[in-house]
């Protein structure tokens, strides 16, 4: 009985070779279980008829019963089309056909009773039936109780072979009256009990062949707990595993580094925020199993000292630290930071990126080998390079966007017992996102900027009110201000974005006439050294305004530009535009970013430039943006394939998430390995869907 499910699907009552090898194809089901977990994507009311009268949406499915007559056939000598009438106590409506017309001429009796079941379309302003499912009305139908029918995915090929969502329907039902006594729990008593779930084989009846509405709501709600609490037992596993068996080297003690640049060299209080994280990011060292953890904190939150108290707690007990950074501009701006932050502490620092001279590298690699080397900051040199620490505790990485799970998985190669691993973002994750595409690492979130940060003003402005933008910019720039024009180049080869930016920068030459104004522009197809030129003249201040692409946005420090605009502003994502506008208000003057669009937007744009204008709180802005665009586009950063849920729903269900995760920590907590003997079913039911063992001591 066990394997029923595991029947393949071709010796299905109905099925065969043939639509077997469709359904393998088409659809992916090779297995009765296949076919079983093969979901309705919706539901079709059947449990009422309607009368003619009442049609007045386009949208709906109706069922309506009566007599079909008045049968026209249209076009000669071909057959084109056949209409008929649809009468019933109130009313008469159209039908319709375009195909299967020699049939649909003699389908119909005059004076037999018929139930119509299909999707109103409005035709010159009145209703009207395309290919409706007809059916011989029979008033027996109505007292069998299955009054919801689900509706299944097909594809074009699959309907040609008449394998529509009827013949699904016929054959998920066949299934299921076959193996609903096979279909067993995987839930213990207690937390069926605990959580008020139907048994996993009412849940499966239901959501394909649900009574009422009530029913197929309590199945979707058992089944996507179900997936969601095993996708969560996967995770905490992983995560669990690590922690309890992949070693890392306890950091004990808060010693003389920690402690004197905490009382003797802080330049500035902590935010609590600041202070929350060090002390989860020092929990999770001084655990002795190795450290992942991802560090988030919108621009300008402060990751920097974070970033370096945590690398003088790896040097208080006698480890290396390394931070790396995704270009050399922002590595070499770390070293500067960190080195006047220490400046009148005893540690040694040094920078290794591509461009490191051999001599010079010679010197960084001796010093690691002999531990006088303390920190090391870089760009992925620091992995790339044959690069040997003498005893490196923790790695910092800066913006994980850039680095991949890969090279995350590299660093922890070259070590027997790997370093700590503290990842940094300035993207926010949406809840939800945390909990499951980085549901793995433990997380900490710097939600407080440092106190007296100016909000960034924000306005949107269409492009009819360009002049008032520029006599805008004109002011700022008389206050000796600097400036940022941005332009979307979507892909730096496209022609037209390219065309684009060039009428900008002229028009804008015509608006800011030198001497009085100063213009400089890097866009993605300057040779590098161009770049570097006109980028140094903004620097310098030489430039007042620069016109860019979105080359900036992971760029320099410039506290001196406090305007930021963004052209054809409706083209960027949301979480780009908050990148962009993290740009400025880095200095003590009040910046601004303006938003220039057309006046035509998609309701969607209007979103996005409205959420801008109403916020700068990136977690704000990323819970918005997954939204807007569905977990697919968020994070396309992530190296493993997106998560695809087959009931669950990462916008929806936040809430569900958040409690199935945390009873998968509290069962895990009790009985890590699942020994217990009311969580067997658990561990066999896991092992069954992942493929692999759930005893940790047998993995290596
Ligand atoms: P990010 O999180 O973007 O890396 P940084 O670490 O570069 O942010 O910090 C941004 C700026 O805020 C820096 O100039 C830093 O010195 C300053 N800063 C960080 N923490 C505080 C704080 N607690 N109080 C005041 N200023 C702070
Ligand atoms: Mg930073």
């Amino acid at each position: 009985m066990n394997n029923l499910l595991d029947n393949k699907i071709e010796f299905l009552k109905g099925v065969g070779p043939k639509r077997a090898a469709i359904l393998n194809k088409e659809l992916n089901i090779y297995t009765y279980n296949d076919l079983l977990n093969y979901f309705p994507f919706r539901h079709i009311d059947k449990s009422r008829i309607y009368n003619v009268t009442e049609i007045d949406n386009d949208n709906i499915y109706y069922q309506i019963a009566g007599r079909i007559d008045n049968i026209k056939s249209f076009g000669s000598p071909r057959l084109t089309r056949i209409t008929a009438n649809l009468t019933d106590e109130t009313g008469t409506i159209e039908l319709v056909w375009f195909k299967g017309l020699k049939w649909i001429k003699t389908r119909f009796l005059p004076n037999q009773k018929y139930l119509l079941f299909g999707k109103a379309s409005s035709f010159n302003n009145k209703f009207n039936f395309v290919h409706p499912d007809i059916e011989d009305f029979n008033p027996d139908d109505f007292t069998q109780g299955e009054s919801l029918q689900g509706v299944y995915n097909t594809t074009e090929m699959m309907k040609t072979q008449g394998l529509g969502t009827k013949s699904i329907a016929k054959l998920v039902k066949t299934l299921l009256f076959q193996v609903k006594e096979s279909i067993q729990e995987v839930f213990p008593k207690y937390i069926l009990e605990k959580e008020t779930l139907i048994s996993r084989s009412a849940a499966y009846f239901n959501i394909h062949l649900p009574s009422d509405p009530h029913q197929l709501q309590l199945s979707v709600n058992r089944l996507k707990f179900e997936e969601h609490f095993f996708f969560q037992l996967q995770l905490l596993h992983n995560k669990k595993n690590r922690e309890l068996y992949v070693k890392g080297y306890p950091f004990k003690v808060v010693g003389k580094y920690f402690n004197d640049f905490y009382a003797n060299h802080l330049p500035f209080p902590l935010t609590n925020a600041q202070k929350r994280v060090i002390r989860e990011i020092r929990q999770d060292l001084g655990a002795g199993t190795q450290m992942n953890r991802l560090l988030q904190g919108d621009v300008g939150s402060g990751k920097t000292i974070v970033a370096l108290m945590v690398m003088l707690i790896a040097l208080d007990n006698g480890f290396q630290a390394a931070l790396m950074a995704p270009t050399e501009i922002l590595a070499a701006q770390h070293l500067d930071t960190i080195q006047k932050l220490l400046e009148n502490m005893p540690v040694e620092i040094a920078l290794l990126t591509g461009s490191t001279k051999a001599r010079q590298r010679k010197i960084i690699h001796e010093g690691l080998q002999s531990s006088k080397l303390q920190i090391l900051i870089g760009t992925h040199a620091l992995i790339e390079e044959n690069v040997q620490f003498k005893q490196l505790g923790i790695t910092v990485i800066d913006e994980q966007h850039r680095f991949g799970v890969a090279q995350r998985a590299r660093m922890q190669e070259k070590h027997d017992i790997p370093p700590h691993i503290l990842v940094m973002t300035a993207t926010p994750i949406p809840r939800t996102l945390a909990m499951t595409q980085y549901g793995d690492l433990n997380n900490s979130r710097i939600d407080e900027m440092p106190p007296g940060r100016k909000m960034v003003e924000t306005r949107h402005l269409y492009q009819n009110q360009r002049l008032q933008m520029i006599g805008f910019l004109k002011k700022q720039i008389g206050y000796g201000r600097q400036i940022y024009i941005v332009y979307p180049l979507i892909r730096e080869s496209e022609k037209l974005d390219l065309i684009n930016l060039m009428e900008g920068y002229e028009s804008l030459l015509r608006d800011f006439p030198e001497p009085d104004y100063r213009i400089c522009m890097v866009h993605g197809q300057m040779k590098a050294a161009d770049k570097d030129f006109e980028m140094q003249r903004f620097v310098k201040g030489q430039a007042h305004i620069m016109v860019a692409t979105t080359v900036i946005e992971v760029g320099v420090n410039i506290p001196n530009a406090s305007v930021m605009v963004i052209e054809h502003a409706d083209r960027f994502g949301l979480s780009q535009l908050h990148q962009l506008r993290g740009r400025v208000g880095r200095g003590a003057d009040q910046s601004y970013c303006l938003l220039m669009t057309d006046f035509k937007l998609t309701a969607e744009a209007k979103r996005r430039m409205a959420t801008m204008v109403r916020t700068n709180d990136g977690f704000e802005i990323a819970e918005v943006d997954l939204q807007l665009r569905g977990p697919g586009e968020t994070q396309g950063t992530r190296q493993s394939g997106q998560i695809e849920f087959k009931l669950g729903n990462l916008l929806q269900d936040e809430k569900l998430i958040k409690y199935v995760r945390h009873l998968v920590n509290q069962i895990l907590d009790d009985d890590p390995q699942l020994l217990k003997p009311d969580n067997q079913i658990l561990k066999s039911h896991f092992e069954k869907i992942f493929k692999k063992t759930f005893d940790w001591s047998r993995i290596s």
